[in-house]
């Protein structure tokens, strides 16, 4: 076997329904972007689906085509990643629901609605302080005001007020909270009736309740990925979903290499810096190049599995892990592996002979 990365749909399920518990009676919206992550999103939608995950958050249109089509109609697809132009008329007759972060993307989506005879659905974005896109404070009180007219016209319904925030300090994420507050209070006050308030992602949304409101946007959590530096996926109560496997192609006294390196996504500078499980338990990753090496292990030979991350029997290493040795998080391991290397499921239950 070469290099793969195994994707467990039974953790899936596990942590969709433990995040969906902890943040009840918030809806949970799942994160798809990046490929899932790199888990496959052809992988990973129709199992959310299954688990009873209505909402999906898919990043940009070219990935909520690709969701709607596995999941059809009845579930709710956000996208705030949206161009004018094209991708609009295409978002309007996906009948997605749109997050829209400045006034003239408002314009925009209003006339493709006018010219398809539709009504789009809107979430719009208030800048709470990671600039990001998002409508500035001091441009709010007429955005919203000009979005209610649109809904007078019968263009667009603005079912959301929605932001992201660092969390990375309870301090500015509190400061944004109030600059939220603020901001869904305006847009009532025009008049507009935003039923969905959604600004947290995995980590406020599940640790602090009052970050939740109707909806909490989650993605790491929900793939087992527990944030650098931060608890771990055990503590969280979730179990990392994918576990990356290469294979010995050769070894000598000093070395195992193993069929997989930066050409596939791997960071260089993990080389010297992790442990990676071995069938003679954790051994120093040495290098990561075209190819990379490992301490070797009494009996190592060809064809040897060697687990880059992933939960087993042979030691921990997580992405997380392996991102903390490297000054990054978890999430950027996760998907910068090449989607080359090959996503498999995970045997969960014994297959049937023929
Ligand atoms: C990526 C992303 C999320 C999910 O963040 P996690 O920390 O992975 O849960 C939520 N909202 C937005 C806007 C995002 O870009």
């Amino acid at each position: 076997m070469s290099a793969r990365l195994t994707v467990d749909l039974a953790a899936l399920e596990r942590n969709i329904d433990h995040v969906r518990g902890l943040v009840a009676p918030a809806e949970l919206m799942l994160v798809v972007k990046d490929d899932a992550y790199g888990h496959d999103v052809e992988r990973v939608v129709p199992c959310a689906v299954a688990r009873g995950i209505t909402w999906i958050g898919a990043f940009d249109v070219a990935t909520a085509a690709v969701v709607r089509r596995i999941a059809g109609d009845g579930i709710r697809i956000f996208v705030w990643v949206l161009p004018e132009g094209d991708d609009v008329t295409a978002a309007v007759a996906m009948d997605l629901d749109l997050g829209v972060g400045d006034a003239a993307l408002l314009e925009d989506v209003a006339e493709v609605a006018r010219t398809a005879g539709a009504v789009a659905r809107v979430h719009l974005k208030i800048d709470t302080g990671l600039h990001r896109n998002g409508i500035r404070p001091e441009e709010w009180p007429a955005v919203v005001r000009r979005a209610r007219a649109l809904e007078q016209e019968g263009r667009i319904d603005v079912v959301g007020v929605w932001s992201h925030i660092a969390e990375a300090s309870d301090a500015e994420d509190d400061a944004a909270r109030a600059l939220f507050d603020s901001a869904v209070d305006d847009a009532r006050e025009a008049g507009l009736r935003p039923r969905l308030r959604h600004l947290a992602a995995s980590a406020a949304g599940t640790a602090r309740a009052e970050f939740r409101y109707d909806m909490v946007r989650v993605g790491a959590f929900c793939y087992g990925i527990a944030p650098a530096g931060g608890p771990d996926a055990r503590a969280l109560g979730v179990t990392p979903v994918a576990t990356l496997t290469a294979s010995v192609t050769a070894v000598t006294a000093e070395s195992a290499s193993v069929d997989i390196g930066m050409l596939d996504g791997l960071p260089s500078s993990l080389g010297g810096r992790v442990e990676v499980g071995t069938p003679g338990g954790p051994r120093r990753l040495l290098h990561v190049g075209e190819t990379s090496s490992v301490e070797p292990w009494p009996g190592a030979r060809a064809g040897d599995d060697v687990r880059i991350y992933g939960p087993g029997e042979w030691g921990e290493t997580t992405a997380t892990g392996l991102a903390e040795a490297i000054g990054t998080i978890g999430e950027e391991i996760a998907v910068r592996l090449s989607p080359g290397i090959p996503r498999e499921n995970a045997e969960t239950r014994p297959r049937l002979r023929a």
